[in-house]
This record gives C-alpha cells, structure tokens and sequence, in this order.
C-alpha cells in the first residue's frame, strides 16, 4: 500500500520505518526540515533501539522516503496517518493546532479516496473534528471526494518502540458505520493482517471508545504509580520497606508486578499531558474525575521529594555543595526529556547554590537543550551546572550521587570507585536501584524512596 505518516517523531519515524518493512511504500513527511535532512543523509534525530536499523534497510530498499513537501505527501498515501505532536495547551487540554493544521492540508491537497488515521493521541470527538475541517477545506475548494476519519491510537513505549510496534499487544481500530467507514474499515484490516497472523490482536470498537481508550490506557498506568510513590512515602514515615511491598502485592495475579516501582515520579511526553488532558476533558463534560487529580497532584509532589530528602540531610543553604547526578532523560533507552523530574530536581538543587555534575548515557545534548530552556532567565544556575561523559567522572569529588533514571548501567557499579570518588559515600536513589542492606554493608549512606527511611 501507499502510506503517508504526518509528523516523523518518536511515533511517526517508528510507524512508518516499521510498516515500510513488512513491505509497504511509505511517505514520512514534517515540517522540520532540519529533522528531514538528518533523516535524509542516513542519520536518525532520536534515539530508539533498533530504528535506525529499520530505517536504513528500508531507505535502502526505496520504501521510504522523507520530505516536506506537503502536496506530494498528501498525494502519495491512500492511507494518512496522523502523527504529530498533541502537547498540552496553558490550560491543561490537548492542543490540537498540529492535527488540525495536518488535516486542512489533507483536505487542500487530496484528490481521491483517502483513510485519515489519528495516530496521535487525541481527545474524544476529535476525530469529528478532523472529519469537519477536511470537509471545510474540500468545500472551500468546490470539490467532493469521499473519505474516512479512522481512531488508531498508538501504545508504543520509548525505549522498546520497534519491538512494540512490531508486536503489539493489541491493536485498536475505531471507525464509522456509514459506507467511507467500512471502507476505511477494510484497509485498515488489510494493512494490519500480517500483524494478526498467529492471534487476532486488532480490537474494533466506535471511533469514540478507540479515542477514550488511549487516555483511559495512560491514566491506569499513571494511577499506579501515584499510588505506590504515595504508599512509598507512607513507608518511609512508618519504617516499612516498599519493595517487600510491592513484592507481596504483585504476586497477587488480580495486581501483577507491572508498573508498581515508587520513585521520584512519572514523567516524559505522554503520562503527565494525557492524564491533565483527560481530567479537562472531563471538566469540559461537566465531570470530575476525582482520582486522576489525585493521581497528577501526587506526581507534582513526588517530584519534589527527593530533593526534599537532600535538603534535611544536608539544609536547605547547599551553596558549597557538588551534586553528581545519574540519569536525566525520563526514562532508560531513550534520549526523551519532556517532563523529566532530572529537570525539576537539578532546579531545585540548582536554586539552593549547589553545583550539579551530570551524566546520561544519550540524553545529555537534549537534557542540555531542555534545561537551558528551562532557566534561561536564571543564568547565574546555569553556570554551576556542567555534564560529565562518564558516569565516574561525574561522581569525582562531589558530596552526594543522585540517580534520577533506571539505566542498566547505574544498576551494579564498581561501589569501590564511586566511594572514592565521591567526597562522602552519600546516594539520594530517586529509582531504588540498590538494597539498603547491602549499602550499609559497604558504608554507603543510602536514601531511597519508601525504603524505611535512611540507612
Ligand atoms: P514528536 O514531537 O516526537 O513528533 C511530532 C512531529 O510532528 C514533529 O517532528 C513535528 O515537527 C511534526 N509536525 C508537527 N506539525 C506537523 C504538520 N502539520 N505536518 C507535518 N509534521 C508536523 O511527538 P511524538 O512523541 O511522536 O508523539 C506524537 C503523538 O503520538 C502525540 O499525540 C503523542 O501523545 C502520541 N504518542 C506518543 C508516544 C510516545 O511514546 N512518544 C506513544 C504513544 C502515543
């Protein structure tokens, strides 16, 4: 088949590289050049594992193809999918400035049949939306071609998104009843086939429900880890061990062990504007949904505490202090920095004097980028924060090691060298990498999250 991908991001790249691969023809438009030309010249503007991989292998094949130009793209697909970003207005709500901008092009350019596939993660009744505004651009223009708006949001996680896409736990399709939509229908059901070889995995349901069920989707997971981060910090007060915890309540098969690690709170592209944007939905419903609130105003806190650990174990004043941190993208396996809590914490350290030495094995030109963003009104911060391109390096004569993200390589580090680096053998752990027992056993003060307390 023909395919068009709107927005060649972490979604788009990944949708279109790997449904090139099993064979189709694929358009990958954007609007940033510079990104089109990185991808153009064999280079790749994320990190993902496995993409580039798939990327040059279709590239090389002629199956891929990367542009800007609108009018061709549009030209190009018998199939759009809609793949841009849904970042979260001043308000909370999804700004949908991209996706309706990506479908007035469609309605400008289209000359035939189209499928219009939301890919991006989108409100309930958006898909009306996009229906109007290409039927709005296509009668401006005086024409009439028949179309479909189809539902199929994405569940990909960063770090794992070739595997994902490839094989996916589930598909969800939502379409329309009427004639386009059954259409629609059976495209989608022939381009998802070879996905659907050994089990059925596409789900089918109304355009509305495939909408709800992404954000229902991102707001249980939020939900779980709000509520363990909570109990974690209850732990701490009660000297209870939120790891036995977790253990004793995952093996219960109704809870599983999935998505129940405390830590210093939930981040990046997806969990912190989806949940926000479903609560404003719901408020725009004259509804309140009660636990999603508390599920954000409980991240927004988690995100504090570690930095609160550190402030009463070494005050408040740490202006002749050198923190190294581990960790800043959001999470492992990706180079993402939206909402990462290194931003938050570095800040708050940051703005109390310290000086903070950090190190990520590949997010540092993008956690440059996002911080620098962040404080560039406080330049004076900025000058006391440096990156180090060793994990060792960073830690050498500072006063603490803080570890924001759950690298494997963080996991089991030569203890001997990070006690000789480091002035003290002082951790502040926001992922509760190490066993406290095993801490004290070598004379590492350890601070963690929900783990009694200090030892
Ligand atoms: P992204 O910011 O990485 O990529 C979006 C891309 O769209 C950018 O490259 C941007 O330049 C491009 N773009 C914007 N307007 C355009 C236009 N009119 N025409 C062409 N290109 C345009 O975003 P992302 O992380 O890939 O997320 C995309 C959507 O998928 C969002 O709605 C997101 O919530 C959802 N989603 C993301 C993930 C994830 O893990 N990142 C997972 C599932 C769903």
């Amino acid at each position: 088949m023909n395919l068009t991908i709107i927005g060649s991001g972490y979604v788009g790249l990944v949708t279109g590289a790997c449904l090139a691969d099993i064979g189709h023809d694929v358009f990958c438009l954007d609007v940033d050049q510079k990104k089109i030309d990185v991808l153009n010249s064999g280079g790749i503007p994320i990190h993902e594992p496995g993409l580039r991989e798939v990327i040059a292998r279709n590239l090389a094949a002629n199956r891929l193809k990367f542009s800007t130009d609108v009018r061709a793209a549009v030209a190009h697909g018998d199939v759009q999918f809609i793949a841009v970003g849904t970042p979260p207005d001043e308000d909370g709500s999804a700004d949908l400035q991209y996706v309706l901008a990506a479908a007035r092009n469609i309605g400008r350019y289209m000359t035939g049949f189209k499928v219009i596939v939301d890919k991006s993660t989108v409100p309930v009744g958006t898909a009306l939306r996009v229906r109007e505004t290409v039927a709005a651009e296509l009668a401006a223009r005086g024409e009439e071609h028949m179309f479909s708006v189809v539902s199929n949001p994405e569940f990909l996680k960063e770090g794992a998104a070739v595997d994902d896409f490839t094989r996916p736990d589930r598909i969800v399709l939502g379409c329309d009843e009427d004639v386009p939509g059954e259409k629609a229908r059976e495209v989608m059901r022939r381009l998802y086939a070879p996905f659907n070889r050994n089990h059925e995995r596409t789900l089918w349901m109304d355009v509305r429900s495939a909408e709800f069920t992404k954000y229902a989707a991102n707001a249980m997971l939020a939900t779980r880890i709000s509520f363990m981060n909570e109990l974690a910090n209850f732990a701490d007060r009660i000297g209870a061990d939120i790891e036995s915890v977790r253990r004793g309540i995952g093996s219960d098969p109704r809870i599983g062990y999935d998505f129940l690690y405390a830590g210093c709170g939930y981040g990046g592209s997806c969990f912190p504007k989806d949940v926000e944007a479903l609560i404003r939905t719901a408020a725009e419903n004259s509804h309140e949904l009660k636990i999603l609130k508390a599920v954000s105003s409980v991240n927004d806190a988690q995100k504090q505490v570690l930095a609160q650990k550190i402030i009463a174990r070494l005050g408040d004043d740490l202006s002749d202090r050198t923190f190294a941190v581990w960790g800043l993208a959001f999470k492992p396996n990706t180079d993402d920095m939206r909402e990462a809590p290194s931003r938050t914490l570095i800040a708050a350290l940051l703005a109390r004097g310290a000086r903070v030495v950090a190190y990520d094995p590949v997010a540092i030109r993008d956690a440059k980028r996002a911080i620098e963003l962040d404080l560039q009104d406080e330049p004076e911060w900025l000058a006391r924060l440096t990156f180090a391109n060793e994990q060792m390096e960073a830690v050498k004569n500072a006063d603490a090691l803080v570890i924001l993200t759950e690298w494997k390589a963080f996991k089991s580090p030569d203890f001997d060298s990070l006690k000789k680096g480091l002035k003290v053998p002082l951790i502040f752990d926001g992922r509760n990498l190490y066993e406290p027992d095993a801490m004290r056993e070598i004379g590492v003060e350890y601070h963690a999250i929900g783990r009694g307390g200090a030892f």
